[in-house]
């Protein structure tokens, strides 16, 4: 495999300008890099942090050429990139995460079947394509049961929780645009993650295992150490994944942890994750640091250091108002505002991460404050 090691001023190119792509690029920045963007909306958040921009869609394969062209390595901050087209990159250009990865986790069927052959712990799920699979899906996991779209999917989009059969007219209406995957619904006590950087030659490294809450299936907070004994198990299952999937770079795995202690492998982001922000403040890397190391062929440190425990809450458009309020009187609150020029209810617009000796009580104090939005 083509894998160069970058020096000081050389390009890394972004294949999206979203939040991830923007840390991507200040972490690379702080260490001596150029960054060249991609990405269609001429406003994204990485346009006013990128040395250079390339204003064009994720399939434009000129444009696509076009950032190879000007980088030293590519890497990308979403796994939405057609894998035929990262192909060619990945055969003409310095593309170290490779395009596998992508392949086969752009798609929850083949994701979860590969997890499966690689011998991790899934939840039971059906290929469901037409309506005999969904009649199939309900007597093999039984109500209630989570459809989910095998492409595109984020954030909850792209899926639904069919509580019994009268719901099969909204579950016909999802099949009838997309393949879907049926996956048993669980009862979660808890829901984890894992995220890990891989360098060359294998190296591998785990950051803390952290707890994540999601509201509206969008992610709410994340408290690190997290309150569970799971880490060692995580940690066994993200090496056999690891094992099967060839990968450069930063990645997460996302855990169910059910009412039976169960631990499940829910699924994996190929790229930094929402809950791995914490990591910018509370260790001694961040997710984007160890990233950056990775693809440009550089050593990785051989652990990461949790410096204190930290608690992370996302900001949504319709956090924004209170932020504004409230940030004047709280210093300890280490803000992140992504730059996204539209402000939607549910829309990441931020986050902020508290570090902390007493996750619980920072947990307690930071929900009466946010808590209190939704009653005005
Ligand atoms: P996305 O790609 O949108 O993140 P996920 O499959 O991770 O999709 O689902 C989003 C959230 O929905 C999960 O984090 C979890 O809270 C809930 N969820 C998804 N699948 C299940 C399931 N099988 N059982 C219980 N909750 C689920
Ligand atoms: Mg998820």
């Amino acid at each position: 495999m083509n894998f160069n090691k970058l020096k000081f001023g050389q390009t890394i190119g972004i294949i999206g300008g979203g939040q991830l792509g923007k840390m991507m690029a200040q972490s690379a920045q702080k260490m001596g890099f150029r960054v060249v963007v991609l990405d269609p909306d001429p406003e994204c958040p990485c346009q006013n942090v990128a040395h250079q921009f390339i204003e064009a869609a994720y399939d434009d394969m000129d444009a696509l050429k076009e950032l190879g062209t000007l980088s030293d390595v590519i890497t990308y901050e979403f796994e939405n990139i057609a894998a035929e087209q990262l192909k060619q990159l990945v055969d003409q250009y310095n593309v170290p995460q490779g395009y596998q990865a992508i392949q086969l986790l752009q798609d929850r069927l083949t994701e979860k079947q590969s997890l499966q052959k690689a011998g991790a712990h899934v939840v039971p799920f059906i290929q469901v394509t037409n309506e005999a699979d969904l009649t199939q899906a309900a007597d093999e996991l039984g109500f209630p049961f989570m459809l989910k779209t095998r492409f595109g999917g984020y954030d909850g989009k792209g899926q639904i929780l069919v509580q019994s059969s009268e719901q099969f007219d909204e579950a016909y209406q999802l099949i009838s645009n997309q393949e879907c995957v049926a996956e048993q619904f669980l009862d979660l006590k808890k829901e984890v993650s894992l995220t890990v950087t891989i360098g060359k030659d294998a190296q591998t490294i785990f950051f803390p295992l952290q707890e994540n809450e999601h509201r509206d299936q969008i992610l709410f907070k994340t408290i690190v150490p997290a309150r569970s004994d799971k880490e060692l198990e995580a940690r066994q299952e993200v090496e056999k994944i690891a094992k099967a999937i060839h990968f450069v770079g930063t990645f997460t795995v996302e855990f169910f942890i059910d009412q039976s202690d169960h631990l499940y492998v829910n699924e994996i982001a190929p790229r930094p994750h929402n809950s791995g922000h914490y990591s910018i403040e509370a260790c001694d890397y961040s997710q984007f640091d160890t990233h950056i190391l990775a693809v440009t062929g550089q050593q990785l440190p051989n652990q990461i250091e949790l410096l204190k425990p930290a608690v992370m809450m996302n900001l949504l458009g319709k956090d924004l108002d209170l932020l504004e309020n409230e940030f004047y009187n709280h210093p300890e609150w280490h803000v992140h505002i992504y730059g996204k020029t539209e402000r939607k209810p549910l829309r990441k617009m931020g986050h902020m991460t508290l570090l902390t000796n007493d996750v619980n009580q920072t947990e307690q104090r930071m929900l009466e404050t946010f808590e209190g939005r939704d009653k005005e």
